[in-house]
């Protein structure tokens, strides 16, 4: 037992939170697994989580019960709320809880630093986030760490290497200026209901400074592009950036024929300053 409240199953029979498919609802119910998610996640002793999706709080008590400093949790659908509030109740000062869409809400009134993040999400609604989350302006970001559950699918392409058929858009962002790592895989059955596939956690964490210096906005339309029309050599998948381009590919050290899977984020990185060089 890792508190005193009641089990996950008679918290969802009592708020009548049977899970949506609209919201993909997939829940956690074991206590000691949503325990060691949130040891993944590092030293919470010392940090603001921000945590998204908390739906009827397992992966919340988990992270509190594993001495979380803060939780502010985000969620969707209004039924998890009375839910969540007896979880604050036995955690006084600890919990704060926000109904709503975390595509909509900016959390960071809310947070004091350090700030991590951890979340169980829908597909979607993760990658979108993730993205977010990558690809600010400046660096380092607002948060720390991030631990989030995938589609295991997904989490091999936010790990992936060059050469690999998993390495994208994903990898590059993810890999520019953090370093994500694959720390605990997860069959079907770890949820309720259980999804058609394999999920994993990611554990990601943001360095000082990026590896190689290039504007994040002129590096996620590079990327965007190359990665779009993946079987197209680079010369043609990036053509809509510059009447230049093979110019600005061979400047940045990649043949104009390789293929956007070959280059490595250093490559990517060294066209998108070409490209900007050119406009200033
Ligand atoms: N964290 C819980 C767990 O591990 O058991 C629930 C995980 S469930 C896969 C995803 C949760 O995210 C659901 O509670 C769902 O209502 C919530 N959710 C879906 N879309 C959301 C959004 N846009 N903003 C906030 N929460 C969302």
């Amino acid at each position: 037992m890792i508190d005193q409240l009641p089990p996950l199953r008679e918290v969802i029979e009592h708020h009548g939170i049977a899970a949506k498919k609209s919201l993909g609802q997939n829940f956690l119910l074991d206590l000691n697994l949503t325990a060691k998610i949130a040891r993944l996640a590092g030293d919470l002793s010392n940090a603001d989580i921000l945590e998204i999706g908390p739906g009827p709080g397992g992966l919340t008590r988990g992270l509190l019960a594993e001495g979380a400093r803060r939780v502010v949790a985000i969620e969707k659908d209004p039924r998890c709320m009375a839910a969540l509030a007896e979880i604050a109740a036995a955690y006084p000062g600890r919990l704060e809880t926000i109904n709503g869409d975390a595509l909509q809400i900016d959390p960071y009134a809310h947070l004091s630093q350090p700030i991590k993040i951890a979340a169980n999400l829908p597909y979607n609604v993760g990658t979108e986030l993730l993205v977010r989350w990558l690809t600010p302006e400046h660096w380092p970001p607002f948060w720390e760490s991030l631990t989030l559950m995938f589609q295991r699918e997904v989490a091999q392409r936010i790990v992936a290497q060059p050469g690999n058929k998993a390495y994208g858009r994903l990898a590059v962002l993810a890999q520019w200026r953090a370093t994500p790592q694959i720390v605990l895989d997860l069959p079907p059955e770890a949820f309720s209901p259980p999804p058609k596939v394999s999920s994993a956690v990611v554990h990601i964490t943001a360095l000082p400074a990026p590896r190689f210096e290039a504007n994040a906005n002129t590096l996620s339309k590079v990327v965007a592009a190359g990665f779009n029309q993946r079987r197209k050599m680079l010369r043609s998948a990036l053509k809509s950036l510059s009447p230049e381009i093979e110019d600005h590919l061979i400047a940045a050290g990649i043949k104009p024929t390789e293929r956007a899977e070959q280059i490595p984020i250093e490559g990517f990185c060294a066209l998108a300053r070409s490209l900007d060089h050119a406009k200033s």
